[in-house]
């Protein structure tokens, strides 16, 4: 390779990093203005070096968070660049753990949603595939058994085994994983895994659940085009928080 065209590669990475932080930091104004990341909570997402993903520090208000606040991290835990001083998530572990463990995922989101974590407080309390886009999970959404903070190494690695092959899990008494191919992806997927958990309460609330079934399922997939799909959430998202003022109208976000 030229060193012109070295440097043309070089600039193209730095420009997709951008990107991702962007994403990450409107995912989660996204996310919080809807109530389903809270005070707590976190979205990553995995750069072009397929062992360093992005994240934000661990107080940073979810309500105000920025591109240039993200912490770039090895899968090691390693901070390799983001602002003097800042420290990542305590549950950080449970990203890198994750995206070590399944090459497919490149984002992760983890947040604290009540309703949807009520699910795991009950005998057969079992969260299903009930609304529509809830075909995401159907090979299922497998609980962790173990309550405590996702600190260390072991407890990642651990979570990672619950997910298996899964999409989403929950995190008994505690909270969600939501994983995806990108960050539109995660927060599509954190939409639809919300939704389902709390029309699964209201169905229950009125009568004895009747969950998709496979035909049911098949049957929306036929039809079903994800990729313009996503692009149709990340898209309306975007739009109602710049109207609002909390997307700056100068991110630029794919
Ligand atoms: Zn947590």
């Amino acid at each position: 390779m030229s060193a012109a065209e070295d440097t043309r590669s070089n600039d193209n990475i730095q420009a997709e990093i951008a990107l991702l932080k962007r994403q990450v930091a409107a995912c989660t104004l996204i996310l919080n203005n809807e109530g389903i990341l809270g005070y707590s909570g976190h979205v990553s997402a995995r750069l072009p070096d397929p062992n360093t993903f992005v994240i934000q520090p661990i107080d940073t208000p979810r309500s105000d968070l920025k591109p240039e606040d993200l912490i770039t991290m090895d899968l090691d835990l390693n901070i390799l660049s983001g602002p003097k001083g800042e420290k990542p998530p305590a549950e950080t572990v449970l990203h890198a753990e994750i995206l070590r463990a399944r090459p497919d995922i490149n984002s992760v989101a983890h947040f604290h949603h009540d309703l949807t974590n009520s699910f795991t407080l009950i005998e057969e309390g079992d969260l299903r595939p009930v609304k529509n886009h809830a075909i995401r999970w159907r090979n299922g959404i497998p609980v962790h058994p173990d309550p405590s903070h996702v600190a260390h190494k072991y407890q990642g690695e651990a979570v990672a085994k619950t997910l298996g092959e899964c999409h989403a899990m929950q995190i008994r008494a505690h909270g969600q994983i939501v994983t995806g191919e990108s960050v539109l992806a995660v927060l599509t997927d954190s939409v639809h895994f919300v939704e389902n958990a709390v029309a699964q309460y209201n169905a229950q609330a009125i009568g004895t659940l009747k969950p998709l079934s496979e035909a049911d399922m098949d049957s929306f997939d036929k039809e079903f085009k994800r990729g313009r799909h996503l692009d149709k959430l990340w898209r309306y998202y975007v739009g109602n928080l710049r109207k609002a003022g909390i997307i700056p109208q100068n991110w630029e976000l794919g």
